[in-house]
């Protein structure tokens, strides 16, 4: 079963620039991918047209069964929590602890305490930082932030993970722990697509890579062609 699928995918700016021509691809559910490429071949604006944080210019996208051209305004909200989203740059708030920051995808949400607590400590653990959730931000390696940033992606369970650059800023071997987690909750059922440069790191995962040069797919492995 296709989870994400793009059809002849182009997104233009409304400077010009044309980011993502004629783009095909398939991920199905359970799958997980690598999307690279040179800096600007268009691997953030990939994942933000599935993420629906930007509208193709053409083309078609359906993502876990939902047609993105057509998915109503007010289902835009449920849409997006089918979606975990990890950043190079983590985007914790500084003034919470580490648990009020993974909380924060669900305190919108009309979760009860307890079950916002189940759930955060859940993630927490899968990430193993457990023992940090009433720390702040600021006192965690750079590492540990970025696992905080993905636990907090992960806490609502979302059917897809989509991780831009999330070793940009770490060494090798915290690069490669993250890597690992990525890897883990594939294995459980979430569906992975991580855009990496780093050809190094990725290779030795085994999986599928997709390749962007100047917004156009280059080459795909065997399992993710459209
Ligand atoms: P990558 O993630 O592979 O570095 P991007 O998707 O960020 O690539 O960028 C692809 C191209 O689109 C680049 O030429 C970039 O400058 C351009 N671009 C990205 N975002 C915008 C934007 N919001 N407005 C105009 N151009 C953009
Ligand atoms: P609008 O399209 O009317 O500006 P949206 O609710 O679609 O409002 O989103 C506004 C911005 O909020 C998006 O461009 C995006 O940057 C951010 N955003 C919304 N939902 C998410 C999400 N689930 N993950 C990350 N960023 C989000």
């Amino acid at each position: 079963r296709p989870m994400i699928q793009l059809r002849k995918v182009t997104k233009r700016y409304p400077s010009g620039q044309e980011a993502l021509s004629g783009v095909s691809l398939r991920l199905d559910a359970g799958a997980m991918a690598f999307l690279t490429g040179h800096s600007g071949a268009g691997k953030s604006t990939l994942l933000r047209l599935i993420a629906l944080l930007e509208r193709p210019t053409r083309g078609r996208l359906v993502v876990n069964g939902h047609e993105l051209e057509t998915l109503p305004r007010r289902r835009v909200p449920h849409f997006r929590r089918q979606i975990g989203l990890v950043f190079q740059d983590h985007h914790l708030l500084a003034d919470r602890s580490v648990f009020d920051n993974v909380a924060l995808p669900l305190a919108i949400q009309a979760y009860r305490q307890p079950e916002i607590a189940r759930r955060v400590r859940a993630a927490l653990d899968k990430v193993g930082l457990l023992h940090k959730e009433r720390a702040a931000p600021d006192t965690l390696s750079s590492g540990e932030q970025q696992r905080v940033g993905i636990a907090r992606a992960v806490v609502h369970k979302p059917a897809i993970l989509l991780a831009d650059e999330p070793t940009g800023n770490l060494d090798p071997e915290l690069s490669r722990e993250i890597m690992d987690l990525f890897v883990q909750f594939n294995q459980v059922g979430t569906t992975v697509l991580v855009a990496s440069h780093d050809l190094d790191l990725i290779s030795r995962l085994g999986k599928p890579l997709v390749r962007l040069h100047e917004g156009r797919l280059q080459r795909e492995t065997a399992g993710s062609a459209a």
